[in-house]
């Protein structure tokens, strides 16, 4: 039987992240399980899975944690650029802060995941980059200014690094999923702009889709055989709009 290779997923500790760590572990595979809240993680007990603490932001904790799983697993074959945050608001009147939050993070974030693992792969010529990005980064909504020029930007440097890695059998694939329950929303600091982003999901029937549809999915395209490519993925519930 293939042996399983090793996994590393940021923003493991709740949402679409999480639901990828128990569909991935059900499968056998090691994991690498990266976020802030580390006990979170730690909670779901899953066998072979090194825990660590990341703030994703952070390019040389981001090279330091992946040494120190590759030293018990083996290299990476696949990693999944998971983490973001979403914080809503109104360019006039937003705080700038909150613009470099989600720039750091969505963005950088990305691609201090995807230094940390490319020149391995390449020298490998095998492996895979999955980044969820958005269906903001498709078509603007209301209140998503930086949210959605961070997500526009993960398809942009998704869409490079294929460039880069495809000639050396290395795929890289931008997800990106419409509207799904999770913590996402809750970092936002206008409730009136909570309220109206989840009657907009009613609205638009944007309530039946779960995390765990999006990891299936994540899944699906990682298992292709290494030669199939899906560039993007486009993951919404049925019945949004
Ligand atoms: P959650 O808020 O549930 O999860 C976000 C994860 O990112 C958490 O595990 C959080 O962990 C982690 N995270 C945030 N900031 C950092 C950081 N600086 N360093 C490391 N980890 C960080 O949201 P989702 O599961 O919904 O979001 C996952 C991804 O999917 C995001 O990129 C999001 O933009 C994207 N997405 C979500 C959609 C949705 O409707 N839910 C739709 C489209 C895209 P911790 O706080 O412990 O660090």
């Amino acid at each position: 039987m293939e042996t399983k290779k090793l996994i590393v997923i940021t923003g493991a500790s709740s949402g679409f992240g999480l639901e990828m760590a128990k569909t991935f572990s059900k499968d056998g595979y090691p994991l690498l399980l990266l976020a802030r809240r580390v006990e979170k993680m730690e909670a779901l007990n899953l066998p072979n899975a090194l825990c660590r603490k990341l703030d994703v932001t952070n390019k040389s904790d981001f090279e330091k944690v992946i040494a120190e799983a590759e030293a018990i697993y083996g290299e990476t074959d696949l990693l999944v650029n998971n983490a973001g945050v979403m914080l809503l608001g109104d360019i006039a009147t937003q705080d700038p802060s909150e613009w470099k939050t989600m720039l750091d993070v969505n963005i950088l974030g990305v691609m201090n995941g995807m230094a940390a693992v490319m020149q391995k792969m390449k020298a490998r010529k095998s492996g895979t980059i999955i980044n969820i990005a958005s269906t903001a980064g498709l078509q603007p909504f209301a209140n998503h200014a930086a949210y959605s020029a961070s997500k526009f930007g993960v398809r942009g440097l998704t869409q490079t690094g294929r460039l880069e890695l495809s000639p050396y059998n290395v795929r890289v694939i931008a997800i990106e999923p419409g509207a799904v329950k999770t913590e996402l929303l809750d970092h936002t600091t206008d409730k009136s702009i909570i309220d109206g982003y989840n009657e907009w999901k009613e609205n638009a029937g944007a309530v039946n889709i779960t995390a765990a549809d999006v990891a299936t999915t994540v899944k699906f395209a990682y298992q292709l055989p290494q030669a199939v490519l899906l560039r993007e993925i486009i993951i919404t519930d049925t019945m949004q709009d």
